[in-house]
């Protein structure tokens, strides 16, 4: 389906409300019926019919059908956050006994499910380093039901081979879910290449304003069906329509900010790998990347998020760098407007601070939409005010 179609088109049928170009925030809780018959079949049949804004609302089906369209999916469900959408999707597909095989160090909430809520209910997960295929081979079992992706994954961007692993999973009968947050479906279709839930958190690009926090889960629909009536319904994690209406109107401009973002985050990452204080720059789309012939197979783009490694023996020569910039701001979450800083050693106290390890000097700059150069000078300003300093 034709990009410029899903974004300013499909789902929207504008005689339903005016000729309204914008569609209307449907601020609905319920919906009326006139004949018990009707209540009655709405009742057998939830998932096609508007009962009650917990499960459908009309706002947030123009949402559902631009989502499943960008991913090339069947179907959709928007939650009130992306990890929402990750405990819905992980939860309605295991039971007591199950196991779990999860690429190693997924985005943290995932992780804190796994190993905080999931080993209650007898379910156990098994992390793998998914650089390598035959990884996810090996750590299979009888009763493994699920094989948990992203990719690339936060910080330092490491791939897996999403066809290989879900021909490896289909032939196992084993699930695959992937979380696309990193690349947006605009720059990768995990369904394409034959993963069955395809999950990304929607506060990212598809927000791209830094004020929405939501999920997007899309899939067959039978896969998503079942969610619906079951883990959607009964957590109550879906969509509010306000937040659904901000999530269109960000669809609208998807396309055009990533454009931009790529051109400026390729100027910043050319202005930051040549900075003597810089010791190296990771972006799966830089030709020093390690897995980067599988990224431009597999992606067809990537920008805003880098990660570069500072040359600092201090910690507090990091805290002094992150402090120093007067338009980057320092703050988690990314694919807003605006540029955010976020240093690795915030995780960390700074008495195990170790200046050998480089992940602990480590920085992730996200590129927002301000000009080039602007970022550059602040960059400079940040070097500079640490120049002295070890
Ligand atoms: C932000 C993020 C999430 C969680 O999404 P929220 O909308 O914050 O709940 C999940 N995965 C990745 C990779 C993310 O960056």
């Amino acid at each position: 389906m034709d990009l410029s179609y899903i974004l300013n088109e499909l789902g929207e049928d504008r005689d339903d409300y005016f000729r309204a170009v914008s569609p209307p925030i449907m601020q609905t809780s319920n919906f009326v019926f006139k004949k018990v018959a009707d209540l009655r079949s709405s009742f057998e049949d939830e998932y096609s019919t508007w009962l009650y804004s917990r499960g459908l609302n009309p706002t947030v089906e123009i949402l559902r059908k631009k989502l499943a369209a960008l991913d090339g999916a069947e179907d959709c469900l928007v939650f009130n956050s992306g990890a929402a959408a990750i405990f819905a999707a992980v939860l309605a597909n295991v039971k007591t006994g199950d196991h779990i095989v999860s690429v190693a160090d997924p985005y943290t909430w995932a992780r804190k499910m796994f190993d905080n809520i999931l080993p209650r209910f007898g379910v156990s997960v098994t992390y793998v380093d998914g650089t390598v295929t035959e990884n996810f081979n090996k750590a299979i079992r009888a009763n493994t039901t699920i094989i948990y992706l992203e990719s690339p994954n936060s910080w330092f961007f490491n791939l897996q081979d999403l066809h290989a692993v879900s021909m490896l999973a289909k032939e196992k009968n084993i699930l695959t879910i992937c979380d696309n947050s990193y690349c947006s479906p605009v720059y990768q279709q995990p369904i394409a290449l034959g993963i069955d839930l395809v999950l990304q958190s929607a506060t990212k690009y598809i927000s791209g304003h830094s004020d929405t926090i939501a999920g997007v889960l899309t899939g067959k629909r039978s896969l998503i069906e079942k969610i619906f009536h079951s883990e959607y319904n009964t957590i109550g994690s879906g969509i509010q329509p306000f937040n659904a209406w901000l999530l269109i109107r960000g669809l609208r401009t998807l396309p055009a900010r990533l454009e931009r973002i790529s051109r400026t985050t390729k100027e910043v990452i050319a202005f930051l790998q040549d900075h003597p204080r810089v010791e190296k720059v990771i972006f799966p789309l830089h030709p020093s990347f390690p897995q980067f012939e599988l990224a431009k197979q597999q992606m067809s783009g990537a920008c805003g998020l880098v990660t570069f490694i500072i040359q600092a023996d201090q910690c507090s020569t990091i805290e002094k760098f992150c402090e120093s910039f007067s338009h980057i701001l320092m703050a988690v979450s990314w694919g807003g407007h605006e540029s955010l800083i976020l240093p690795k050693c915030a995780g960390i106290s700074p008495e195990t601070f170790d200046p050998r390890d480089p992940a602990h000097r480590s920085l992730r700059l996200y590129v927002g939409l301000e000009e080039a150069p602007y970022l550059v000078a602040d960059f400079e300003q940040a070097f500079n005010s640490i120049k002295n300093l070890s």
